[in-house]
C-alpha cells in the first residue's frame, strides 16, 4: 500500500496500515441489490463476487475499499 502524505497548514494525514482494510463488494445488476457485505479480508469480498456470478450470471460489481487515515498535528 502506497502511503499518501498530504499537508495543509501544520497538519499532516497518513494511511494506518494497521487500521485494516474494509471491502465491499455491490452487484449492479438492477433488480439484484446484492452485496458481500463489509468484509475485513478484501480476497472475501473477491470471492462473494465470484461465486455470486456464478449463482445469478450478474458480471459487473462496484467495488468500495476504506481504510484508515492519522491526523498528526505539528508542533
Ligand atoms: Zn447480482
Amino acid at each position: 500500500m502506497t502511503h499518501t502524505v498530504m499537508r495543509f497548514v501544520d497538519h499532516t494525514i497518513t494511511h494506518v496500515p494497521d487500521g485494516g482494510i474494509t471491502a465491499q463488494l455491490f452487484c449492479t445488476a438492477g433488480d439484484c441489490g446484492e452485496d458481500s457485505g463489509p468484509q475485513g479480508v478484501p480476497d472475501d469480498a473477491q470471492d462473494w463476487a465470484l461465486r455470486h456470478t456464478g449463482r445469478t450470471g450478474h458480471d459487473l460489481f462496484r467495488r468500495e475499499y476504506t481504510d484508515h487515515a492519522r491526523v498528526t498535528r505539528h508542533e
